[in-house]
């Protein structure tokens, strides 16, 4: 870390609040505390009340309690200083100020974790997952932040990758040393492909559930024209958004909403209706719904329980092309008109409210269903694109290098793959060199201080 500067930055967010701190890291930490709070030094993480004095006029600015992390105990693995003022724009002004004028550099945002990572403190995943912790957006999304920051995906990957790192080093063996390594066992090869195969493919398959906890289930409304989606759309989110009206057809764009089922974050998707119909605007709405309908995890089907159903051929050809692994819920909607003896396992009105809480419970328990079982090993998840991306590769190499071992193709091109699927997984972790803008985008989308 030599030749590194000292970077400074407020950890807490600007504005009237209680405490403000600012946060030092780098080589001259320390002695930027000395000069902006004078005293004896205080003792690795023990915090003690100094004055904060402003170096340029030698003027008080504040009273703080002050701590030091001597490297490498420390979150960037440097020596850390922090000052815990008290809160507010001004005074969080002055002492950056000071800071700065006391010879330290303003910090770039993700500064502080990129150093903790490049000093080996977190893994590259793990720095993913505190800025997912940060923005995490319903509580499954802030669980599955905990467990990729903790480790978890880690851990997993990490096995992976030793067992590829063994696997490659017995073929390298075979290929450089022929005569001391002896046969080659092709059943044990064939069975640990495959074993490596079937647990990487299970990681990769796991990330349809972690979306769905990062970002939340994405629900499609559809059915006839008039039979209520968009009253029952707005009656789930619970304001008006999307448009209501007495003539059939007039819900032209996909509306999306927001709400939370038992923790789990839901889109709401309100389709286009799904009549053909003459005018070209209706015709892209029908474009849309089936583009919705590709991304859902899982339809709910409203049917009109207030009159005698007339046959819906749009609707029963959208139904047609749900993919596997997508669920359909079926809800009578306008149970308030039904007549008697009118039957449905689902009846609610989206004009009474009559019904919704059963809706919500029966939502909530397909998500649940649809996202158990997926999965890697002990449930790790896949929750970040780049990760579905890189295992995605790997994956793909494991299997070439499955068909290789089949066809009989030579211990190189093997190796080669597996070299491939290694570079891969190591890449999720940051383990191997990764393209400087990579690292830039990651860690610019930090907030500053962190
Ligand atoms: P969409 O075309 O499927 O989105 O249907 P809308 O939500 O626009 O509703 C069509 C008509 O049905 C409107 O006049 C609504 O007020 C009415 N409507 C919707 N839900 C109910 C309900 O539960 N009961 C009754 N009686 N009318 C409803």
């Amino acid at each position: 870390m030599d030749g590194r500067d000292t970077i400074a930055a407020l950890a807490t967010a600007t504005g009237p609040g209680a405490v403000t701190i600012l946060r030092l890291s780098g080589p001259g930490a320390f002695s930027i505390l000395a000069r902006l709070c004078p005293g004896p030094s205080p003792a690795p993480r023990e915090l003690v009340l100094r004055p904060v004095i402003d170096p340029a006029t030698g003027e008080l600015i504040d009273r703080a309690l002050v701590v030091r992390f001597p490297a490498p105990a420390s979150f960037t693995g440097e020596d850390v200083a922090e000052i815990q003022a008290h809160g507010g724009a001004l005074l969080a002004d002055a002492l950056l100020s000071a800071a700065l004028a006391a010879g330290a550099r303003a910090a770039r945002p993700g500064e502080f974790s990129r150093r903790a990572f490049e000093g080996g403190r977190l893994d590259l995943a793990q720095a993913e997952g505190l800025a997912e912790l940060i923005s995490a957006g319903s509580e499954a999304g802030l669980r599955a932040a905990r467990a990729l920051f903790g480790g978890e995906l880690s851990r997993e990957v990490g096995a992976l990758l030793e067992r590829l790192e063994g696997l490659q080093a017995r073929l390298e063996a075979l290929i450089d040393f022929p005569e001391q390594s002896g046969a080659l066992d092709e059943e044990a090869l064939a069975r640990d492909l495959a074993a490596l195969r079937a647990r990487l493919g299970a990681l990769h398959r796991s990330h349809a559930e972690g979306r769905r906890r990062r970002e939340g289930a994405r629900v499609l409304l559809v059915g006839a024209p008039n039979v209520g989606k968009s009253s029952l759309f707005n009656a789930l989110v619970g304001h008006a958004r999307a448009i209501v009206h007495a003539e059939p057809g007039t819900t032209r764009d996909a509306v999306e909403g927001r709400l939370e089922l038992h923790g789990l974050g839901v889109t709401l998707v309100d389709s286009a209706g799904v009549r053909e119909a003459p005018g070209e605007v209706e015709a892209e709405g029908v474009e849309r719904t089936r583009r919705a309908l590709e991304a859902a995890d899982l339809i709910l089907w409203v049917q009109d329980l207030g009159e005698e159903a007339p046959a819906d051929p749009a609707t029963a050809q959208l139904l047609g092309q749900v993919g596997e692994g997508q669920r359909i819920l079926p809800v009578g909607n306008k149970r308030d008109r039904a007549g008697e003896g009118a039957s449905h396992p689902l009846p609610v009105s989206a004009l009474t409210g009559e019904g919704l809480g059963a809706l919500r419970e029966a939502l909530a328990g397909a998500l649940g269903a649809a996202g158990e079982g997926s999965g890697g090993e002990a449930g790790v998840v896949l929750t970040l694109a780049r990760h579905e991306a890189a295992a995605g590769i790997a994956l793909e190499a494991l299997e070439q290098a499955e068909a290789l071992r089949a066809a009989g193709g030579g211990l190189d091109a093997l190796s080669e793959e597996l070299g491939e699927a290694r570079r891969q997984l190591a890449g999720i972790l940051g383990r191997i060199a990764l393209p400087e803008a990579l690292l830039d985008r990651i860690f610019g989308d930090f907030c500053l201080g962190k």
